[in-house]
């Protein structure tokens, strides 16, 4: 695309296009970022500049772009059937061959799901789920929610609200009633100094604390992210999750793990409840369960809320595009390719490993005060002080600073505050991974050299 055309499409953005979690004047001021196509793991931005994307586009491209399984799957749909509906008893093949498959996949003894056409969306159908499941039980007075704070669980009112980003609670008079909030297990940022088990526990224990506040009968169900993705990459400690499962199950709280991110390989597992060995009642799956390449959310049900809704009436929910035709087709033949190139076992044996040993090495930079991750997601804290791990004052911006340098050697690195995250496609090979590091670490030298001038 010849330069011309990308500030043609500058100006035309400007002037017609509000976007999502953007400011818009500073935006207007730069001219919008135009990426016009991707291929395996790269993508091309309006100028012709070749982008190692890092991020997956919003951590959900696993198998890269370009592949022709899942462009010929939505191919063929489009032409078979593009769309109808599952509401009113009705169904059609590939939503019935998903839902198949995916409780072949599904963690614990999850066999059921319900479709969604998002991750925002599976989290309102989980308020909603699991208010009447308790209602269906006779106990309509089990209301409230559990999150924590700097959780993300998307961008609807429900999905906002259990999330605990304070920004977008302000805009809108959110959270919704009956959604509480504990701290998070972020150790590098709330509990230096501390042992990380001693912290874990504690990080643990305010879920108790929290429903022996309420009352054990007011509680619904507890919801977090196994890794918490948005946030900033936030790895707990190892005692975290057991102590966390320990109190769902002594309250009679429903457990519900939202694997929007970490679902589909991200973590070298199908789901990273198989790494905490985690058993939901309620699973969240988006993103990766189609590759980005459609949209798509699914809410896997175990056994206990399935048999509750199942005996419970009609349930009053459903969105017309839940389990789009061409969605589900996509989704099988992602999955297909998932299994037939063995993604998932790479990701855990081969390049998850490499790409964790590669990105500790950043450990030694100056502005490097810790490096963590898991599979193919990581992250590393921009500290100005490496021996208490003090932070640059925030108006320095020193993660946006950090991000714009990797745009400028051409990869995508996000900034979470001063945490800089990854979680590139799951097909990244070992030379890619190499360039990924390569690029991350020249870029912490110029930002080195920008925030010590
Ligand atoms: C992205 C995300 C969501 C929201 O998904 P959308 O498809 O953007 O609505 C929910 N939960 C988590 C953990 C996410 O990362």
């Amino acid at each position: 695309m010849p330069e011309q055309q990308g500030s043609r499409l500058q100006q035309l953005d400007a002037a017609h296009h509000l976007h999502p979690f953007t400011d818009s004047q500073a935006l207007h001021r730069k001219g919008a970022r135009v990426i016009d196509r991707g291929e395996g793991v790269y993508l091309w931005d309006a100028d012709g500049n070749r982008i190692l994307d890092g991020m997956a586009g919003l951590w959900c491209v696993n198998l890269g772009y370009g592949r022709e399984e899942l462009i010929q799957a939505a191919e063929r749909q489009l032409r078979q059937l593009p769309y109808y509906n599952l509401f009113f008893q009705t169904t059609h093949p590939r939503a019935t061959e998903l839902a198949a498959t995916l409780a072949g996949l599904l963690p614990g003894d999850m066999q059921h799901v319900f479709f969604t056409g998002s991750g925002s969306e599976c989290n309102d159908t989980v308020v909603r789920m699991v208010r009447h499941y308790w209602a269906v039980q006779g106990r309509p007075e089990r209301k409230v929610i559990i999150s924590r704070h700097n959780a993300y669980h998307g961008s609807t009112l429900a999905g906002a609200s259990l999330g605990g980003m304070k920004p977008m609670h302000a805009q809108g008079g959110l959270p919704l009633p009956d959604i509480v909030h504990i701290d998070q297990p972020y150790h590098f940022g709330e509990g230096q100094g501390q042992d990380p088990h001693a912290f874990g526990l504690e990080r643990a224990r305010q879920l108790e604390r929290k429903i022996l506040e309420l009352g054990p009968e007011r509680v619904a169900a507890f919801i977090a992210e196994p890794i918490q993705g948005a946030g900033g990459v936030i790895i707990p400690p190892d005692s975290y999750w057991p102590e966390i499962q320990r109190i769902c199950r002594q309250y009679d709280i429903l457990l519900v793990v939202d694997e929007v991110i970490c679902g589909f390989g991200r973590t070298g597992h199908w789901f990273a409840c198989e790494h905490y060995g985690l058993e939901p009642d309620l699973m969240c799956m988006a993103k990766g369960i189609t590759s980005g390449y459609m949209p798509l959310g699914a809410v896997a049900v175990g056994p206990r809320v399935a048999g509750g809704l199942i005996d419970g009436g009609e349930f009053f929910h459903g969105f017309t595009y839940s389990g789009h035709p061409v969605a589900c087709a996509v989704a099988l033949a992602n999955i297909a390719v998932m299994r037939d190139e063995k993604i998932v076992e790479r990701v855990h044996t081969d390049t998850g490993p490499y790409l964790q040993q590669r990105w500790a090495s950043l450990a030694d930079h100056p502005l490097v005060g810790e490096t963590r991750g898991l599979g193919l997601v990581a992250a590393l804290e921009l500290v100005a002080d490496k021996s208490d791990n003090r932070r640059f004052p925030g108006e320095r911006g020193a993660g946006v600073i950090c991000r714009e340098h990797c745009f400028g050697l051409g990869l995508v690195m996000r900034a979470v505050g001063d945490t800089m995250i990854i979680s590139p496609p799951l097909v990244i090979s070992r030379a890619e991974i190499d360039e990924l590091v390569d690029k991350a670490r020249r870029a912490l030298d110029l930002t080195y050299q920008t925030l010590n001038h």
